[in-house]
């Protein structure tokens, strides 16, 4: 049979009372719509066999494919299993493979079966179990040829693995539809901005569609079309991305379906066989952290000289006591002889430096609002310095962030340009 429909019911009454918040709809919920699978309708019930018959079987009239979680285990108030397999009108059967493997469950423990242990291997007549590698109770797969009927146990570290190898693939070959998703990176542009450029898109479309999520100093976009095909899903994100790279946000695109930027940098780097060195002011050593956190940096990054004083800057980078003198630590000028200094000192293909005001309140020496950051540049027969903003409402720990964002973001701009 084909699913173009779904409901999920997760049985709990912890989860009525709030005690436990129900992740397992959220994360079915997101699995289900990567199937192409449309969710009517989520709902919880409590351990109680009369309401969850009735919501079971009004969820069987609904839609095509019913998935419960919780109820499964093996104590007097689970009965999700027993309930829809009466619903159903299906007998139960032992099933004495599972008998086996849950008693093997308890031994590798060096327990004996409790007795109520072995109700967890009554299956409905020809319903399939859901092998569980991290718990005992096994989940129950169930196609009529009307409704498909999925019951998994309530941990989500036992449900997951479950929905993922089992379940999963097989909806994955009863669905007629595929969603495909692409994230579009953006760093440069305000969040309000990026909506306002956007916003119609974003509400005309409907498949594909077209999310914001704001992140740390940065915003994703998130594409997602429902279709037919994979390839079919392709082209209809490729046309919603060039739409949003032919808009105004199109120069703050810094990648498409990046883990992080500092991946994205480091491996940048490797394939153009480039060299990196940094020279850190307000940032403190983050953006040699983050550049670091990457497996296999080691390739492209040679270190980064931390300089927070004017002696340090002169002394370690030779930043001339001129350019601090006239321009100030944080300034453009500043940046660039940072950046230069790193270079020579670190022997780098590129150098990437970082000097701003991080707050919580403004140096008087240098006149510049907390939030202001200049990133520096030097590679081989270039140098200069930008500007960069951070809104001075942040904190000091969100300015450094994301300046150390931005420069690396800087040094992906000159690798695109120098393609
Ligand atoms: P067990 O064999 O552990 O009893 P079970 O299938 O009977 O499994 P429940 O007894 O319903 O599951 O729930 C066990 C625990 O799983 C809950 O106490 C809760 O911590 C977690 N859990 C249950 N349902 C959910 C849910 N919908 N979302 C997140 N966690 C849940
Ligand atoms: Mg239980």
């Amino acid at each position: 049979m084909k699913i173009k429909t779904a409901e999920i019911l997760c049985v709990g009454t912890e989860l009525l009372l709030g005690e436990v918040v129900n992740t397992n709809a959220a994360y079915i919920s997101q699995e289900l719509a990567r199937l192409g699978i449309s969710v009517y309708h989520t709902s919880v019930v409590g351990d109680n066999p009369e309401r969850l018959k009735k919501a079971a079987s009004d969820a069987l009239h609904n839609a095509d494919l019913l998935i419960l979680t919780g109820g499964l285990g093996p104590t007097y108030d689970d009965l999700t299993k027993e309930t829809v397999a009466s619903l159903l009108g299906l007998p139960m059967v032992r099933d004495e493979k599972i008998l086996a493997e849950i008693e093997e469950f308890f031994a590798s423990w060096g327990r004996p079966m409790p007795e109520n242990n072995a109700k967890q291997a009554d299956i409905p007549l020809g319903a399939l179990p859901i092998p569980n590698k991290t718990g005992t109770a096994p989940g129950i797969f169930i196609d009529n040829g009307k409704n498909v009927v999925v019951l998994l146990p309530g941990p989500p570290f036992e449900m997951k693995p479950m929905f993922s190898d089992f379940v999963y693939p097989r909806l994955r070959q009863m669905s007629d539809k595929v969603l495909v998703c692409h994230n579009i990176h953006i760093m440069g542009m305000g969040e309000s901005e990026v909506e306002t450029h956007l916003l119609t898109l974003m509400q005309d479309s409907t498949n594909p569609t077209l999310a914001p999520y704001a992140k740390e100093g940065e915003m994703r976009l998130r594409v997602g079309a429902l279709a037919e095909s994979e390839a079919e899903g392709e082209k209809m994100c490729e046309e919603m991305i060039e739409k949003v790279k032919n808009s105004p946000v199109g120069p703050y695109i810094y990648a498409l379906d990046a883990e992080n930027i500092e991946k994205l940098l480091v491996s940048t780097l490797k394939e153009k066989g480039l060299t990196l060195s940094v020279a850190e002011s307000c940032t403190g050593g983050y953006l040699g952290k983050r550049i670091t956190d990457v497996a296999g940096s080691s390739a492209v990054f040679t270190g980064g000289i931390i300089t927070y004083s004017n002696e340090a800057k002169m002394s370690l980078l030779g930043v001339s006591p001129e350019t601090l003198e006239r321009h100030t630590a944080v300034s453009g000028q500043t940046a660039i002889e940072m950046a230069r200094g790193a270079r020579e000192k670190l022997k780098t293909d590129i150098a990437v430096s970082v000097t701003g005001e991080a707050g919580p309140t403004p140096d008087p020496a240098t006149g510049c609002d907390v939030g202001t950051v200049f990133v520096g540049l030097s590679a081989e027969n270039t140098e200069y310095a930008t500007r960069v903003h951070i809104s001075r409402h942040r904190d000091r720990e969100y300015i450094r962030k994301v300046a150390s964002s931005r420069a690396m973001r800087e040094i992906l701009k000159f690798l695109s340009k120098n393609e």
